[in-house]
């Protein structure tokens, strides 16, 4: 087994299966892309990760350990949405901070905690700013931190560049890569840009009409015929 296995799995909203028993195993420490077309299936097979959909059958396993029916909260599981979702009112620091405050951490830890996630995507000295005072991909960053900070098991990142202009979705690219490899943290994400699978992913899954086409590093995907 590896660290995260999807074994069969197959996905629904109504009766059309959206997934079509997928298998896919999943290193610790890798980042993935989840490439394709609008529609194959890239955004309902992070929910099933995250615990957002319950699969018709097959099984998730996550560190060991079989999370096909643990719910969302409890799964160890992070999130980080295309539209990052800041909360406006709050500063960086507080954005951080939220799911730790949630979760009733201790404060010298949780200030550790959220001290070290902004040193990481290199944003110490913006720690009292309002997101609006920041550019996107600092905003972006923000969004990285504050769900690395909850130590999940695997990030799963949904179009993590894709509200960013072609400048900073370029330099996000570099930084998005290095974070993941200096934090050691398991990363899935989707995109549709073949160039940004390419550029970023340690392996690449290609999917179409909610299967896997296609799988491997870079290189051999690039180069497959
Ligand atoms: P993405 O760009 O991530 O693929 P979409 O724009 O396809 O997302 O979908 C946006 C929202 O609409 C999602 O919450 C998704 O679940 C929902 N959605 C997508 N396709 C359908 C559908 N055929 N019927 C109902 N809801 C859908
Ligand atoms: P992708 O993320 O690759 O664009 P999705 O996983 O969002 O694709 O969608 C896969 C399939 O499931 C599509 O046919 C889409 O229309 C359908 N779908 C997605 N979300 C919903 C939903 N909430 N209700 C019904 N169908 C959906």
């Amino acid at each position: 087994a590896s660290f995260l296995d999807l074994e069969r799995l197959t996905l629904a909203y109504g009766d059309t299966p959206a997934v079509k028993d997928l298998d896919l195993s999943i290193g610790r420490g890798e980042l993935v892309a989840l490439l394709g077309p609008s529609g194959c299936g890239k955004t309902t097979t992070m929910r099933s990760i995250a615990g957002l959909l319950k699969p018709r059958s097959g099984k998730i396993r996550l560190d060991g350990v079989d999370i096909t029916r643990v719910p969302a909260n409890k799964r160890a599981v992070g999130l980080v949405f295309q539209s990052y979702a800041l909360f406006p009112h709050l500063s960086v620091f507080e954005n951080v901070a939220f799911g730790l405050r949630l979760k009733k951490i201790p404060k010298p830890e949780l200030e550790k905690r959220v001290e070290t996630g902004l040193k990481s995507v290199g944003l110490s000295k913006f720690a009292s700013r309002k997101p609006a005072e920041l550019s996107g991909g600092q905003q972006q960053r923000v969004a990285l931190a504050r769900s690395m900070v909850m130590e999940p098991k695997v990030l799963l990142l949904d179009e993590p560049l894709s509200n960013l202009d072609a400048r900073l979705r370029l330099e996000m690219r570099t930084e998005l890569q290095r974070v993941q490899k200096e934090s050691g943290i398991t990363m899935i994400f989707v995109t549709h840009d073949q160039g940004e699978a390419l550029a970023l992913a340690d392996r690449i899954v290609v999917m179409l009409d909610g299967r896997i086409e296609q799988i491997g590093t870079p290189e051999e995907i690039y180069n497959a015929p």
